[in-house]
């Protein structure tokens, strides 16, 4: 990035802001994160913690179990230990390397970032005087307040915090089966070798982004020497976490044929299961636009169900509607839907795998019969036991699978469970927000953020539909140590 385009690019940021009153640093500052960190280089941006610590603390007392050491358990347990004043939290978490920021495998994906820059160590996150259990719960006995895990271990609680996260059940999709499910971190090199050297990869556990990056560089070199060459990418038909990761991957491999010369041999093609861009309308239409301007394909409701790795070969379940019989007496037209199969040749496809609750959330009196853990989408109190709350990726929230949506999670947990440890109403509410840092090429971000109400809720006063670069700042240098340093620390 040259120096031009970016102090055309911070000028034009200027003239937005200074027609709204404000200025770069005032904006920063609504979003969150220190207007000095971000623009004054990735050194200084620790900075960002600086967002409201808990300022009272509270004498109530209870057996707090976490069950799930990733970014929502850890959070919240630092959280808690920061708002009462005699905290007994343990945590079990089976994977040393729990801590991983999930968010930067996109960037490693792309050969932006290393793979060593999204590992963390789960121990140096574990906050003091909290216990650690390193293993696996397998049986939830709600009704007895215990737990019993993988070693045997049988673990008693007054209050249960669900953080378990989600599984990526690779194992669905025909030609994968014997990949089995997966987790974003821990030992994945099962599925590595299933999806093999061939242009399958998914950046959706750590490993496998390091893995794409390699992929995709090898198929960008296929293009560059002149044979035309053609990039799949999926959305499943399960919810996901972070909404946006499928198209990110898609925008960043297309600037990298870009850098390369390659891009005029390369045929990107977006296969999602549903019917639309994004949820949002106005981010849908300006996704679109993106689309149209990079020429990219896409074909709405088709869901990747097989592999043929041998014949380079996608299935996908193909649905349509078609009008059938006049119906007198609803006086209007059946509508009858179809389906087929599809088989779609491809030399690289980077697969976003359908996502599930863990088997044994789903198999226990705590999930529900879609296997989320069911709580109060305000308070995130379960709905059949008052001491059980959930939070992250496993909660039964809508549109609740993101970073960004645990940011204000944990602090409405830590809140109502005080509160009910206090014998105290709930009072504070999750209003749904959640945010998406949309990388449409390698400099720009259209940072998408909506709520329940299905509308942009911007942090910045400027037209959220717009891709800028001062997103992307965000997004690679201040997001991380916002949530590494704020976040994990209970404080951002
Ligand atoms: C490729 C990718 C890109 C993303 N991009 C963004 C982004 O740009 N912005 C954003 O806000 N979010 C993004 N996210 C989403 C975000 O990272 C997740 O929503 C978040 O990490 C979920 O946190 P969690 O604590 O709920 O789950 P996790 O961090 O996955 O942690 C769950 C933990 O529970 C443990 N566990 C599971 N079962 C059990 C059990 N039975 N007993 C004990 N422990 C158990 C697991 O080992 C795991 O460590 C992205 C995610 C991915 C994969």
């Amino acid at each position: 990035m040259d120096k031009n385009y970016i102090d055309n690019m911070l000028a034009e940021m200027d003239k937005d802001l200074s027609s709204k009153g404000f200025s770069r640093r005032d904006a920063m500052k609504l979003a969150g994160i220190s207007g000095a960190s971000l623009m004054m280089g990735a050194s200084e941006v620790s900075a960002a913690t600086e967002e409201t610590a808990p300022t009272s603390t509270s004498n109530a007392k209870g057996k707090i179990l976490i069950v799930g050491g990733g970014l929502a358990g850890l959070s919240t347990a630092a959280r808690l230990t920061l708002n009462l004043a005699d905290p007994d939290i343990t945590i079990i978490e089976p994977q040393p390397l729990s801590a991983t920021y999930q968010p930067g495998q996109t960037l490693v994906g792309a050969g932006i970032w290393d793979e060593s820059d999204v590992l963390y160590n789960r121990d140096d996150y574990v906050p003091d005087g909290v216990k650690l259990i390193e293993d696996k719960v397998i049986d939830f006995d709600p009704n007895g307040n215990k737990v019993t895990t993988a070693k045997g271990q049988v673990v008693t609680y007054d209050y249960l915090i669900m953080a378990t996260g989600l599984q990526l059940d690779f194992e669905r999709i025909k030609g994968l089966e014997s990949a089995g499910r997966a987790y974003s971190a821990g030992d994945n090199s099962k599925l590595l070798k299933v999806l093999g050297d061939g242009g399958i990869c998914s950046i959706y556990t750590h490993e496998g982004a390091a893995k794409t990056w390699e992929q995709m560089q090898k198929y960008i070199a296929q293009a560059k020497s002149g044979k035309k060459t053609k990039f799949l990418f999926t959305h499943p038909s399960t919810p996901i976490k972070c909404g946006g990761a499928p198209k990110k991957i898609m925008y960043l491999t297309n600037s990298r044929l870009k850098e390369a010369g390659a891009r005029e041999n390369a045929e990107l093609i977006f296969y999602p299961n549903g019917g639309a861009m994004f949820g949002v309308p106005e981010y849908h239409d300006a996704i679109l636009e993106q689309f149209k301007r990079e020429d990219f394909k896409w074909h709405y409701r088709h869901n990747l169900i097989e592999i043929e790795p041998e014949n380079k070969i996608a299935v996908f379940d193909s649905k349509w509607q078609e009008k059938g019989e006049w119906d007198p007496m609803m006086r209007e037209f059946e509508v009858i839907a179809k389906h087929e199969k599809l088989r779609v040749p491809y030399d690289f496809i980077h697969i976003t795998p359908p996502q599930i609750a863990p088997r044994e959330v789903r198999e226990s009196d705590l999930g529900s019969a879609g296997g989320w853990v069911p709580v109060n989408k305000e308070t995130l109190q379960h709905v059949k036991f008052n001491n059980i709350f959930a939070i992250g990726d496993i909660a039964q929230v809508p549109m609740g699978k993101t970073g960004g949506s645990i940011r204000k999670q944990y602090k409405v947990l830590v809140n109502n469970l005080i509160a009910q440890m206090e014998g105290k109403p709930l009072t504070t509410k999750y209003a749904g927000y959640t945010v998406c840092p949309l990388i449409t090429s390698i400099g720009t971000v259209m940072l998408a953020e909506f709520d329940w109400t299905v509308t942009p809720t911007p942090s910045f006063p400027l037209d959220p539909t717009v891709e800028r670069w001062v997103h992307w700042l965000m997004k690679v240098y201040a997001l991380k140590p916002m949530t590494m340093y704020g976040m994990l620390s209970g404080r951002a």
